[in-house]
């Protein structure tokens, strides 16, 4: 048993609608879950065997959940100029080539993993390369680590190299192949991931909604909406959808467990559904302005969707989470809607494990959750320290801190009731 003592940040539910958030003393793990929180005294005195760490005044929260990544694009992260299509041309489809080689593919699995743990990420949802090998490096990577992790094959059959093509029924066996391998292995689960409509035919995406369908337990992500002008070219793809959600709902595609980047440009017949079939839109602030995509609108929060936020590693040009939360500030503030820092503090941990239909085991401190927490200390550079001394509650402190903080700003990292 271990007792870590701090400011112990604990949800009691949606703060887009009228959640409250309190602030303990303590908090007990043991057998990587939490046991309980409440006073030091009260905790100390009920396990008076337990290891004691204490953290002064730093946040010590659940564990961010950053729910659409690229782990392949790590090192291509911050590249300059261009917009969605000729980024992809230009530096992702030449850096994904490069994890046909499993050797490669875990080195950068394991680089990306220590840079989002540094800053205090302890669950990604991640999409892989074409290749079996980068999903096996990533899992394999992500076991070694005991993270709890969502990671699945990109599958792409046109409108891609030859080199980074598969087909409607390579997709589906390897898919297939892969899930049965480690889709609840220790803490594991596979995605079912065609990138977007543009690189996967009619064919591939109705393969993989049947896939789906045989495994309705996993998650199935996607990219929807992003941009203007690939709006424009998956309409001329698919002369007889009403809409790019259309593309995928009419595969089979679209439900519970669905989970779709960005969203920004939706029309009315889409938000609609979305609601109705209960699927999960990610919110990628620093991605969407870096590829200068638009600006997503977080009134969807305020409705049934379940809404998480991500990096979009490396379309988005930060590891950080604290940076994301910032970018989403950011961005409210451009549509008049500027977002509490509970809210962002939820979106980045309770909204993401919700998007991931995860929110029972990670994402908040509660007794029975999985231990996994993020130590932040609220003072962590000069220019933040300073202006935290005239706080008036714990979200005035804690706010210097999303929009300056940074790795530095990451005092321990706990997983699966362990520090790291
Ligand atoms: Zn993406």
């Amino acid at each position: 048993m271990d007792i870590l003592l701090g400011q112990v940040l604990r949800f009691d539910g949606d703060p887009f609608a009228d959640g409250t958030s309190r602030i303990d003393e303590a908090v007990a793990v043991a057998g990587g879950r939490i046991v309980a929180t409440g006073t030091k005294d009260a905790l100390c005195a009920a396990h008076p065997q337990a290891r004691v760490t204490d953290y002064g005044r730093c946040l010590i929260s659940a564990g961010f959940i950053d729910a659409h990544v690229h782990y392949p694009q790590t090192a291509i992260i911050a590249s300059w100029g261009k917009r969605l299509i000729d980024w992809l041309e230009s530096y992702t489809f030449p850096e994904e080539m490069r994890f046909a080689d499993p050797a490669y593919a875990r080195e950068i699995a394991d680089r990306y993993l220590d840079l989002t743990l540094a800053n205090g990420t302890t669950t990604v949802c991640t999409y892989a390369t074409i290749h079996p090998e980068s999903v096996e490096a990533f899992f394999a990577a992500a076991q070694a680590r005991d993270l709890r992790a969502f990671a699945g094959k990109t599958c792409m059959d046109r409108n891609a190299p030859d080199r980074l093509r598969d087909t409607a029924r390579s997709a589906y066996d390897d898919c297939k192949r892969l899930l049965e391998a480690w889709h609840g292995q220790d803490r594991l689960s596979y995605v079912i991931t065609p990138r977007f409509s543009p690189t996967s035919t009619p064919e591939q995406l109705a393969a993989l909604g049947a896939l789906w369908r045989e495994h309705p337990d996993c998650l199935m992500q996607t990219h929807l909406s992003e941009q203007t002008d690939e709006i424009e070219w998956v309409q001329a793809l698919f002369p007889q959808s009403r809409d790019y959600l259309d593309t995928y709902e009419a595969q089979g595609l679209l439900g519970e467990g669905a989970v779709f980047g960005h969203a920004i440009h939706l029309t009315e017949r889409e938000r609609a559904r979305l609601m109705d079939t209960g699927a999960s839109l990610v919110h990628c602030p620093t991605s969407n302005t870096f590829i200068g995509s638009g600006l997503f609108d977080m009134g969807l929060a305020r409705t049934s969707l379940r809404i998480g936020l991500a990096t979009d590693t490396g379309g988005g040009s930060s590891f950080s989470m604290l940076r994301t939360m910032a970018a989403a500030y950011e961005v409210g503030q451009l549509r008049r809607d500027p977002l509490h820092p509970s809210q962002l503090w939820w979106l980045a941990t309770q909204g993401s494990a919700r998007a991931l239909r995860a929110e029972d085991r990670i994402g908040n401190i509660a007794p029975g959750m999985e231990a996994d927490l993020v130590v932040v200390d609220l003072a962590s550079t000069p220019a933040i320290e300073q202006a935290t001394r005239r706080a008036t509650d714990v979200w005035s402190e804690v706010f210097p801190t999303i929009m300056m903080g940074d790795d530095r700003a990451i005092r321990a990292v706990w997983v699966n009731g362990r520090p790291r």
